[in-house]
């Protein structure tokens, strides 16, 4: 999907012979005050736009300022959470050249949770996945680092808000994957997710994860973030056989199957 999140950090810094907690400039703010770009920003409903003038982005900032505030809406009533007064930063490059120039790696969508900051890729060739990087931000900004056996959930959850992969419903993928053999079983799957490869782990966690929230309630995503699938549906008393094949009949017909070239495209360019 060649975009990634970072978690929020801190580097030990000798000073004076002893180690001591020192925060990282952002990437953020080293991309505002690069002496390359020129920027241009616009600002509504906790959310700043960032654009450089006379590129595609400029011309569609308002569809983009919009676009942000519906992601973070989105994002927020998805994970059951309230505003609050951070502001979001919304950073459009024109194309990954521009992102490496500007944090290193020629990433389509970048989130800096430290930073409260997204970089996002924006021509007319690609989608920008505003939704699943704001909902990086949320989660990793709200709940933490997720724990050790949630390592899944930090590119599901952000694609199971998003609930597209290209041009796709999540559910409809998942289901020609299930249809393929690719599902591993659950304790398999959250075991380790990434052996599936990027967009499959994605793609999987995402439709499972919509599922288990639309049957047992928002809350049980910050609970499963903590502590685990395992551990959360143990402590609420259900069976994850229950879950998997509840999850895997409703994935079951669908009436407009994805064909083997959607996926195989999806599967080469990643979601966006
Ligand atoms: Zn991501």
């Amino acid at each position: 999907m060649l975009s990634r999140v970072l978690f929020i950090a801190v580097t030990l810094t000798l000073a004076a012979g002893t180690a001591r907690p020192q925060a990282t400039d952002s990437l953020v703010d080293r991309a505002l005050a690069n002496p390359d770009f020129t920027w241009h920003s616009l600002a509504e409903g906790g959310v700043r736009l960032y654009y450089q003038p006379g590129t595609f982005a400029e011309r569609h900032r308002i569809m983009l300022l919009r676009s942000a505030q519906a992601a973070l809406d989105k994002g927020l009533a998805f994970l059951a959470l309230a505003p609050d007064d951070h502001e979001l930063r919304v950073i459009y490059v024109d194309d990954r050249a521009q992102m490496k120039a500007l944090i290193g790696s020629p990433y389509t969508g970048l989130a800096e949770a430290s930073s409260h900051g997204v970089f996002l890729v924006c021509n007319p060739e690609w989608r920008s996945f505003d939704t699943h990087e704001i909902a990086h931000i949320l989660s990793l900004t709200r709940w933490g680092n997720p724990g050790d056996t949630s390592r899944w959930m930090i590119e599901g959850l952000p694609n199971a808000v998003d609930g597209w992969c290209m041009t796709a419903d999540v559910h409809r993928i998942a289901s020609y994957l299930v249809t393929a053999g690719r599902w591993p079983g659950l304790s398999a799957f959250t075991a380790n997710a990434s052996a599936l490869g990027e967009v499959p782990a994605a793609v999987f966690a995402a439709s499972l994860l919509r599922h288990l929230r639309d049957t047992y309630g928002a809350a049980i995503l910050e609970e499963m973030w903590r502590s685990g699938l395992e551990a959360t549906l143990k402590a609420r008393k259900i069976d994850p056989k229950l879950v998997e094949a509840e999850w895997l009949g409703s994935l079951s017909n669908p009436r407009n199957p994805l064909t083997e070239a959607e996926w195989k495209q999806m599967d080469a360019d990643g979601c966006g």
